[in-house]
């Protein structure tokens, strides 16, 4: 085995000062996170709650989770291995795989979060479509299975087509903070 392939690295991913968006890794911006996450190296260990990112998310304050709204039953945080800029994840707080387990309101918060942040969205960056979609099961493309996410994904004209962009290394604009930033600050300013 090479030295490459020893160390599993979800920790090291999960860890603030490890994730793309620090102002002086303009170089590495994404792509080597993003070809980690391809292969599969930072799949959590187990599908256990003790190792769900979006179980443990919640837990920390908003900056470091790049957490953007707190819900009652969920919670809308961008995704850190983004398709496009702004890709935000609705994720129920409960560990819950399959879309036919959640509740009657969870399902209805999820939809409301998706419906904000597609407007937070709009007022933010003007995109001219969205992606929406949950993936069920690695075999659809789940990185995490074991806990649903709605993906929100904001799509310009001319940008790469959703599925080729999911098995493919992309550059953005913007580092993951200032977009934190930037759609939490719509987020809360008008509500
Ligand atoms: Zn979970």
């Amino acid at each position: 085995m090479s030295a490459d392939q020893t160390e599993p690295l979800p920790a090291e991913l999960e860890r603030p000062e490890s994730r793309p968006g620090v102002p002086d890794a303009f170089e590495r911006l994404w792509t080597p996170h993003r070809m980690v996450y391809i292969s599969g190296e930072n799949k959590p260990p187990s599908s256990d709650a003790d190792d769900c990112p979006f179980c443990n998310i919640p837990s920390s304050d908003d900056e470091e989770g790049l957490i953007v709204h707190r819900g009652v039953l969920a919670y809308a945080v961008l995704n850190l291995y983004p398709y496009s800029p702004g890709h935000l994840l609705i994720c129920p707080y409960r560990h819950v795989a399959d879309y036919t387990e959640l509740t009657t309101e969870e399902v209805a918060e999820v939809g409301s979060l998706t419906q904000r942040a597609m407007t937070v969205l709009r007022a933010a960056s003007a995109p001219h479509g969205f992606n929406l979609g949950i993936n069920q099961g690695a075999v659809a493309g789940a990185g995490i299975a074991a806990h649903l996410h709605q993906h929100v994904v904001p799509r310009w004209s001319g940008d790469s087509n959703f599925l080729p962009v999911i098995g493919q290394t992309k550059a953005l604009p913007q580092l993951l903070g200032q977009t934190w930033q930037i759609v939490k600050h719509e987020w809360d300013g008008s509500a």
